[in-house]
Parts: C-alpha cells; structure tokens; sequence
C-alpha cells in the first residue's frame, strides 16, 4: 500500500453491525474532519483526470456529493446530484437498483447533462456495484459519455468494479 492510501486508510472508521448485523460500515466522516485526509482524498481522485476536459462530476447522493463537489471545484468542471427519489425539484429520470443491504431507486435531472458530455462518476465506496451502475445507466440514458467512476474505497470481494468495467467503465479506486 502506498503512504497515502495507508494515510487514508487510517482515517476510515469501522463500525461493525450497521446498518445491519453482519455489515461493517466503512464511515468516512473521520477521513471528511481530517483536513490532511480529506485533501489528499480529493487531490488523489482528481489526478487522473486533470487533463481529461471533464464536463460534469456527478457524485451519488450522499457521501459523494461531498467528495464529488471538490472535486469538481478541482477540475473547474460542473456538477450533477444523483439523488434518490423524491428529492430533486425538476423533471428527472430514475432508475431502480440494488444495494449491499436493500433496494432502491435512485434519480437525475433529465437536463442535468448533455448528449456527449464527459462525466466522471464519484463516490465513496463501491460494494457491489449496484448504485453506480444505476447511476452510470442514467447518465447513459441522457446520452453523457462516463469516462470513469471513482470512489475511495473499493470493497473487492463484492465484486462492484468487475461490474462496472463490464459496462465498460474504468474504475479508480484509492483505499482497498
Ligand atoms: P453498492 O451499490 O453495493 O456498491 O454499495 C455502494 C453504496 O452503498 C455507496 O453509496 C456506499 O456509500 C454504500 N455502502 C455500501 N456498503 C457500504 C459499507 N460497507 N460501508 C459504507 N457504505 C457502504
């Protein structure tokens, strides 16, 4: 491991049985209160794509709203809220998808990007795959070209980044 992903491994908080018995929560409030953390994070997902021309972030509601915003800010692109549903005041597309411990539907604003747009998708933990590929099937479906997604943490054994690059998505991950 590297001394940043060690660094940033560090400042991740397991919490055992949440939210439900057998689960270990990965909780990246510790990482976000770490100034160093959490700008090493940002700076480490934003490196490879600095010469990309990247369009929009857009960052899954909710933990990567937080990392998706800087991100963006860094890559002096926009950003798009994917949201789950219910919640966002436009007309928007939704999607229904699986998650480690439920299911749900999650939704976009159906202007929120535009036919050929170059999007990086963020947020931060991947486990199964299920939410971002729910999340790569909206932006699709409103014509974006996802380029990449990137999370944080990646959870290898659930298998979320074999599904991802299936859909043929690049998958960056930084703590494993
Ligand atoms: P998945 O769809 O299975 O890849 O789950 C990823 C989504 O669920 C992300 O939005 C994560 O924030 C959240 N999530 C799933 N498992 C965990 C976990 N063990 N710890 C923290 N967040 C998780």
């Amino acid at each position: 491991m590297s001394d940043i992903a060690k660094t940033l491994a560090a400042s991740i908080r397991a919490i055992e049985n949440y939210p439900k018995p057998g689960i270990i929560f990965r909780d990246i409030t510790t990482l976000l209160g770490d100034a160093k953390a959490f700008r090493a994070a940002v700076d480490e997902l934003v490196r490879p794509y600095a010469d990309l021309a990247v369009d929009q972030v857009a960052g899954i509601e909710a933990r990567g709203f937080i990392l998706g915003g800087a991100m963006a800010h860094q890559l002096a692109s926009g950003f798009v809220p994917i949201r789950k549903k219910g919640k966002l005041p436009h007309t928007t597309v939704r999607v229904a998808y699986s998650l480690e411990y439920g299911v749900d539907e999650m939704e976009m604003h159906v202007d929120a990007v535009k036919p050929g747009d170059k999007v990086i998708l963020c947020d931060d933990l991947i486990a199964t795959g299920g939410t971002a590929e729910g999340a790569v099937k909206l932006l699709r479906q409103m014509g974006a070209d996802v380029v990449s997604a990137c999370f944080v943490i990646d959870l290898p054994e659930l298998g979320g980044r074999k599904k991802l690059e299936a859909l043929g998505v690049e998958v960056r991950t930084l703590v494993s």
